[in-house]
């Protein structure tokens, strides 16, 4: 599994953002037992604290800061990294010139976002949140996909969010949803970024004719369209 990748103008990405994009390691997933169609949060199974921090000292050391954009994800919440990690990328972006960074956080974290963003204002540094919602779809997303997220929260949602993630190919989708989710997400973010599902350890089928649609559609219509980012093989970081 690669820890450090630079996004730039990868074939399998659609309107890339260029960035430098580190995959830490963290407490385990707060929505671990809930989330059906994910299996990330295994990364972050049977470690010890003294492990986290060692291990992702050593991955951020790749961080040239070349861009000047980051993202930091570690297969769940940001407020899952131990502090002195999350003082780690700090620093390294002072030293580094990176003048924003991007985090995750799912939404049970979300009153701990502004307190966050402040300590690295302080700093000179932006923070962008990602939420994955997956789909505006609610019946889908809690029932199928089994994330606790209610269309309620989305309000809130996004005075403290910069983006979304959204999730194209799993089966019992179709193709009005996913169009749908397209224009909810640029409705309410100032970016989307879109996730082709690809096979992993969970019962979760694709429906492997839909995501071959979508790559056309993404080709031919959504190219260009520098608020939508397209990760037509999600397994970047395998
Ligand atoms: S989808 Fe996100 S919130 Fe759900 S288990 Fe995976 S990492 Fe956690």
């Amino acid at each position: 599994m690669k820890r450090y990748i630079t996004i730039d103008d990868q074939d399998n990405i659609l309107n890339a953002e260029k960035r430098e994009m580190v995959l830490l390691k963290a407490n385990p997933c707060c929505h671990r037992r809930h989330c059906k169609f994910c299996d990330y949060y295994l990364d972050n199974v049977g470690l010890k604290p003294d492990e986290i921090i060692s291990f992702n000292k050593e991955v951020l050391s790749n961080v040239s800061g070349k861009f000047g954009l980051l993202e930091v994800i570690n297969s769940g919440s940001v407020f899952e990294l131990p502090s002195s990690t999350i003082n780690e990328i700090m620093n390294l972006a002072i030293k580094k010139n990176i003048s924003t960074i991007y985090f995750e956080s799912f939404p049970g974290y979300m009153k701990k976002i502004p307190t966050l963003k402040s300590l690295f204002l302080k700093n000179g540094i932006t923070l962008r949140f990602r939420v994955g919602l997956e789909t505006f779809n609610e019946e889908f997303r809690v029932n199928v996909l089994g994330k606790k997220i209610y269309n309620s929260l989305i309000h809130d949602i996004e005075e403290v969010y910069y983006s979304t993630c959204l999730i194209v190919g799993i089966e019992g989708q179709s193709k009005k949803d996913i169009i749908n989710d397209i224009d909810e997400g640029l409705a309410h973010f100032k970016k989307i970024t879109i996730n082709v599902f690809c096979k992993n350890t969970t019962k979760i089928g694709i429906d492997y004719s839909l995501i071959r649609w979508f790559k056309e559609y993404a080709i031919q219509n959504l190219q260009g369209n520098d608020r939508i980012e397209i990760f037509l093989d999600n397994n970047i970081l395998l």
